[in-house]
């Protein structure tokens, strides 16, 4: 008796199955072009990351250290700096004149993002990442900082070297 259940609810089973096999067919397929055609990313994915500015231009990071700190992989490497007068390059006491992500150890987490106060610094959607020279795959803050946005001037931007020490 036992088996002839057995038997039933194995039928029903396959035929289950089948049922939603032969319904997926009639569906539109979904395959990407990918690399003939652009990949298409969900919203929410975590691809390279970008340092963002505000809408005055300024770099949003304040160099406060915490992603550094929420780092899993111990990947970010931060050299604050203070702004001045005379070079203003983000909106609060300090700025990071050296920002580097190491791509060889980035698990892509988000943790960094998560931390970040000012919401400096995100995730982007690029992902062609892959190098055969691992020494490409150290993203610099000049490889991450978004575009100042067109129309808008940033108060003072300078480089550090080329500041002027008198008012
Ligand atoms: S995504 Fe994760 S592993 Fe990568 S830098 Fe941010 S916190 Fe570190
Ligand atoms: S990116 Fe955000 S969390 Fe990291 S140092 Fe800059 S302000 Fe702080």
């Amino acid at each position: 008796m036992a088996k002839i259940q057995d038997i039933l609810g194995g039928a029903v089973a396959v035929a289950k199955g089948m049922g939603i096999t032969f319904r997926e067919m009639l569906q539109p397929t979904i395959t990407e072009d990918y690399p003939d055609g652009p990949a298409l990313m969900q919203e929410r994915y975590r691809g390279g990351h970008e340092l963002q500015r505000d809408e005055n231009g300024m770099e949003k990071c304040v160099a406060c250290f915490l992603c550094a700190a929420a780092c899993p992989s111990d990947c970010i490497y931060i050299e604050a700096a203070e702004n001045t007068d005379q070079v203003r390059i983000s909106g609060g006491e300090r700025y990071a004149e050296v920002y580097n992500i190491d791509y060889t150890r980035c698990i892509f987490c988000g943790y960094c993002v998560e931390a970040c106060p000012t919401d400096a610094i995100t995730h982007g959607h690029s992902f062609e990442n892959a190098s055969y020279n691992t020494a490409t795959l150290v993203m610099r803050k000049e490889n991450m900082l978004v575009q100042i946005p067109a129309g808008v001037k940033p108060p003072v931007i300078q480089a550090p070297a080329a500041a002027s020490h008198g008012h």
